[in-house]
């Protein structure tokens, strides 16, 4: 596929797990703004959890990290280390599947269509 026309398909990458932690008011420890609108991404609590031992050995941001989630179209996707399959809340609030590739990406929309 043409370059441009591939970059220009991309979707907005997870960030989870890579630039910091939110902290909610009552103390609860997300991985991005978007997450504290999803329960199962709590990743700990302030007033009980470390910081460091989140950021450096939490499963689901080594997961996310590592990219072992993505399944296919994102798994064999050549510009995957980019996107990073796409942005986990789209996945969860259209999928109700935190590890689904994001609906949002034409590829994997193409990838759905020819399924
Ligand atoms: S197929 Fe997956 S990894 Fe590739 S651009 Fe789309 S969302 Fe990103």
């Amino acid at each position: 596929m043409d370059t441009d026309i591939l970059y220009s398909r991309i979707p907005i990458p997870t960030n989870w797990g890579e630039v910091g932690l939110v902290i909610a008011p009552n103390g609860d420890i997300y991985p991005g703004s978007e997450a504290t609108s999803i329960p199962l991404s709590k990743l700990g609590n302030i007033k009980n959890d470390s910081l460091v031992e989140i950021w450096f050995s939490n499963p689901l941001l080594n997961k996310i990290r590592s990219l072992s989630f993505l399944r296919e179209p994102c798994k064999s996707c050549e510009v995957k280390k980019l996107c990073r399959g796409g942005f986990r809340f789209n996945a969860y609030i259209t999928k109700n599947d935190l590890f689904a590739p994001d609906p949002s990406c034409q590829l994997v929309k193409d990838y759905i269509g020819k399924s």
